[in-house]
């Protein structure tokens, strides 16, 4: 029997991969014409703190091998356009990995396009397949419970390697803007929680800032955009149909990072599958606790706004060396946040009222 899957995003990929390794026929059905058609050579963050191990290990761990450009993230400025703070992280525990995502070559998607062709998976592009057709879903966020959008462009640089979290409210209202540049590739983003509308303005209030802040020289620029979403209501399943990453409403609400969670959601889906596990209960056990503790982390970042940003700009502590764990605070569900959640579900479900929380 061939297990169909929806949609070759990390996700689903994930899954077909580690199905195929398991000796499976396994085909994927993938609306556009390649993997990564969905983005256009972002640069995009495999973050590195919301596990116990570093997500390379974790990666290797669920069969997946690092065949595609990935640089760590060592070093960050955060700023709000007038103070900043920059952190430091160990060699070997990065902030982030920074990857592309896009049908172009080095990127994410394109590697593992390769590693599920090399396992035996037969990928059917431009073939969207329904729900009902599918064994297992992975096609992305769903229209109706969008959270965030994003804007910006890629382009190639001269400039040396660079990273900056940029905070401000003209830039990205209750969002942030980043710029990110990597061996000579560079990605200027902003990401609004609200206010959709200023999307164009606050990108151009984000190009300003970071001008002044770096000297840059910008050749080639290429749009990119998108959009997040997320739920704590999340289909896992319906009948024998299994549900993985963004389309399951797996994402952050925090930050909006969704790849580490693409890729564990389709690895949990393929173990499940292949050992006969009940996949709606392994992942609302993996996964609503890191979802709760992402809409409370939401929550405060929206309270500590206040006085532009100042408290996360301002290095008081003077510590500006990191571990990328210190960030794991904030992804575990523990005692405050299970504290703050009824509040924080409250508040976020006025704000998002779209959202199934
Ligand atoms: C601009 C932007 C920046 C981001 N930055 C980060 C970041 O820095 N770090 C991070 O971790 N996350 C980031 N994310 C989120 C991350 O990209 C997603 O969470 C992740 O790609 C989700 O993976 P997925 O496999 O669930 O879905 P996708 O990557 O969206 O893949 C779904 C695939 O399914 C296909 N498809 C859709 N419908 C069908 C159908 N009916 N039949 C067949 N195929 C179909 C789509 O074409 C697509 O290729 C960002 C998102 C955006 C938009």
């Amino acid at each position: 029997m061939t297990i169909n899957i929806a949609g070759a995003g990390p996700a689903g990929l994930t899954a077909a991969i580690n199905l195929a390794l398991a000796g499976r026929d396994v085909a994927v059905y993938e609306k556009r014409a390649d993997a990564g058609k969905r983005f256009h050579g972002d640069l995009q963050g495999l973050e590195n703190w919301s596990g116990d191990t570093n997500v390379i290990h974790d990666l290797e761990r669920m069969n997946i091998k690092v065949n595609f450009d990935c640089d760590p993230l060592l070093q960050l400025i955060t700023t709000n356009g007038v103070q900043q703070r920059v952190s430091h992280y160990p060699d070997d525990e990065p902030l982030c990995y920074l990857v592309k995502r896009g049908a172009l070559p080095g990127s994410l998607d394109q590697g593992l396009k390769a590693q599920a062709l090399a396992a035996g998976v037969q990928i059917h592009f431009n073939q969207a397949i329904s729900d009902e057709e599918a064994d297992i879903v992975a096609t992305g966020p769903r229209s109706k419970e969008v959270f965030a959008v994003d804007k910006g462009i890629v382009f190639e640089t001269s400039h040396e390697d660079i990273n900056i979290f940029l905070v401000n409210d003209d830039a990205a209202y209750k969002g942030y803007a980043y710029l990110l540049i990597t061996n000579g590739y560079g990605c200027l983003c902003t990401v609004l929680f609200e206010q959709f509308p200023r999307l164009d303005d606050s990108f151009e209030k984000s190009k300003q800032i970071f001008a002044d802040l770096v000297p840059l020289d910008i050749r080639n620029p290429r749009a990119v955009a998108g959009v997040g979403c997320f739920s704590t209501k999340n289909l896992f399943q319906q009948g024998q149909t299994l549900y993985v990453g963004e389309a399951a409403g797996i994402q952050d609400l925090l930050w909006g990072f969704g790849i580490r969670t693409a890729v564990q959601s389709g690895y949990l889906a393929a173990d499940c599958f292949l050992n006969g596990r009940d996949y709606a209960q392994v992942a609302a056990a993996f996964f609503r606790p890191k979802l709760k503790a992402t809409l409370v982390g939401r929550f405060l970042w929206e309270l500590v706004r206040f006085k532009d940003y100042a408290l996360i700009v301002n290095d008081r502590s003077n510590r500006t060396t990191l571990k990328s764990f210190d960030l794991s605070n904030i992804y575990r569900f523990g005692f405050w946040q299970k504290l703050l959640y009824p509040i924080a579900r409250w508040s976020m479900q006025r704000r998002y009222p779209n959202l199934k929380l």
